[in-house]
């Protein structure tokens, strides 16, 4: 059984539906990312899983205990926000103790339990600090211990990196994983960011308005998109019209250049115009190949953008970009030229929805 399961989860503001028919059940010590734009209702599964937003309808259950009519403070749960939030007159030991506190844990037990998320979180030497004396990643490493300190069941983070700067967040990120694998603790995360969910997470939910468009490892949700939100939101990729010529045989065209796809093109019909997904690292230039996995096209723009050199070339009316591996032998096409892609029939994906 799910440690964490959300059932048919909904919010109402007002006229607005922001959370619907949500669905998740997340094993325990699972890090689970809550991945979509802004607007989405991330924040609101969050705050409902928390206890902060009241739910319309659906349930929340964690280690099989419904929560929705609990409060906050009895649901076993550590938060850890976007703003550090941590209290600015308290020290940083009485800042990680501060839940201790609440829950009636004092003496040695609550000292000893405090150096140990410091020491968890790197910051050992720093219990007699004040907040104002720290940088933005340490004071989100304090409001990490203090959310870790009573031993939730749960750990929620809100886009805890996103006011710090890309190398801290970078690091932070991998620091807050270890940790969580260490502890085993069951987490969701809120973010934007899609590197971020996809380096971190054990699996994705993808929202979209209000609703989990995908959920799954991130391997799967770059790989294997199961709607065109996700697989536009999620990495950069070539959304190319084509159309059929053969469904039996799967053979579409793409300007007047026809390809043999690996996936059954299904029901489509000859003439039928259909969507497929290309991202631009699948494809390599190769001189003179032709045949059922290659594109001949015009080279428009070539930008160098250090590991890589992203090029836009024009098939028929579809503009298409790919990305070439820099090395310093490397010479990048120049505007005007006439390349040809390869890649392989599977690394065109169709999308249906
Ligand atoms: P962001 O990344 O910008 O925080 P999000 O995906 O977390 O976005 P939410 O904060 O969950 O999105 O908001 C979802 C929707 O619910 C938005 O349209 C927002 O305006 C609306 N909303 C959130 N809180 C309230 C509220 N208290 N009253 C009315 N509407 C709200």
């Amino acid at each position: 059984m799910a440690f964490l399961d959300i059932k048919n989860l909904e919010k109402v503001f007002g006229q607005n539906r922001v959370v619907k028919d949500f669905n998740l059940a997340i094993e325990k010590g699972e890090f689970i990312s809550l991945l979509g734009p802004s607007g989405c209702g991330k924040t609101t599964v969050l705050r409902m899983v928390a206890g902060f937003e009241t739910s319309s309808s659906g349930a929340i259950l964690i280690d099989g205990k419904d929560v929705v009519s609990k409060r906050p403070n009895q649901r076993n749960i550590g938060m850890v926000f976007q703003a550090y939030a941590l209290f600015p007159n308290l020290t940083v030991a009485q800042n990680v103790g501060f839940g201790l506190k609440v829950k009636g844990i004092a003496g040695s037990e609550a000292d000893n339990r405090v150096a140990e998320m410091l020491k968890l979180i790197g910051l050992p030497d720093l219990g007699n600090r004040y907040p104002f004396q720290l940088s933005g990643g340490q004071q989100q490493r304090v409001a990490l211990a203090r959310a870790l300190a009573p031993k939730p069941q749960v750990l929620l983070l809100d886009e805890p990196l996103s006011a710090l700067d890309a190398k801290i967040r970078v690091s932070l990120r991998e620091e807050i994983r270890m940790i969580q694998q260490q502890l085993g603790i069951t987490t969701v995360f809120v973010t934007h960011d899609q590197e971020e969910a996809l380096s971190i997470s054990d699996r994705i939910v993808v929202m979209n308005g209000g609703r989990a468009d995908q959920i799954g490892t991130p391997f799967d949700i770059y790989n294997r998109p199961s709607t065109r939100f996700v697989a536009s939101f999620v990495g950069t990729l070539n959304l190319i019209e084509a159309k059929v010529i053969d469904p039996a045989a799967n053979r579409i065209s793409i300007g007047d250049q026809a390809i043999t796809l690996k996936e059954p093109l299904g029901a489509a019909k000859v003439g039928d115009t259909i969507s497929l997904a290309l991202r631009p690292e699948a494809g390599s230039i190769v001189e003179g190949a032709n045949g059922d996995t290659a594109l001949v096209g015009q080279v428009m723009t070539s930008n160098f953008l250090g590991s890589v050199i992203r090029t836009r070339m024009k098939v028929g009316t579809a503009v298409i970009s790919f990305d070439m591996f820099n090395s310093p032998g490397l010479t990048p096409p120049s505007v005007g030229e006439t390349v040809t892609l390869r890649f392989t029939a599977s690394d065109l994906l169709i999308i249906r929805e």
